[in-house]
């Protein structure tokens, strides 16, 4: 984080739909929830277990990442410490564009070994599925990050995810 105790800051990436704002209201209703308002975010400050007294993870759920200025989207992508890239089961599109986000990523954060977590969301939507579990592990393994199937409808897996960024977090931070 910018300063010594201060939270981190994980960030939601993905398509519109694909299930952020359902993240994060999970991590919102589990925790002592405060909620506030960022210039171009929603900030979702909860608890999760750390070794630590403080709370250590400021959720944000993305911004139209389409209506901002690239300098704006820059500078966010820039001030996050991890990310939690969604994308759909049921929505190819949606697979596409977290491969783009994680481009644009390790384009603006070539040289740091930011925690990302890619994330298949709405598993529990086998009929309409479009993306394979074996598609998703594939792609992660190509850029280099962790991966998990979730469905926030059924909340499974939901707190696998959060708690899997802040072991990477952790680690990062044990190794600095
Ligand atoms: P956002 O645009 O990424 O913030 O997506 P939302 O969280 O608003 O979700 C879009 C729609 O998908 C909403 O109708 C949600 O209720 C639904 N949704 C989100 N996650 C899941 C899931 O895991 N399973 C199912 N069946 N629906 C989901």
């Amino acid at each position: 984080p910018a300063e010594p105790g201060s939270p981190y800051r994980v960030v939601l990436l993905g398509a519109s739909g694909v299930g952020k704002t359902a993240f994060a209201s999970i991590f919102a209703g589990a925790a002592d929830t405060t909620t506030a308002s960022c210039v171009q975010t929603s900030c979702v400050r909860g608890r999760l277990r750390w070794t630590g007294t403080r709370p250590p993870v400021t959720l944000m759920d993305t911004w139209d990442v389409e209506t901002e200025s690239d300098w704006a989207r820059e500078n966010f992508l820039r001030s996050a410490d991890a990310f939690l890239l969604l994308y759909s089961v049921t929505d190819r599109a949606s697979f596409l564009r977290a491969s783009e986000l994680r481009i644009s990523l390790r384009r603006f954060r070539p040289a740091q070994r930011t925690p990302i977590i890619l994330v298949g969301n709405k598993c529990d939507l086998v009929r309409r599925r479009e993306v394979s579990a074996s598609e998703g592990r594939t792609c992660a393994a190509v850029f280099d990050c962790k991966f998990i199937e979730t469905s926030a409808a059924m909340q499974h897996n939901v707190w696998e995810a959060f708690r899997g960024i802040v072991r990477q977090l952790r680690l990062r931070r044990d190794s600095e």
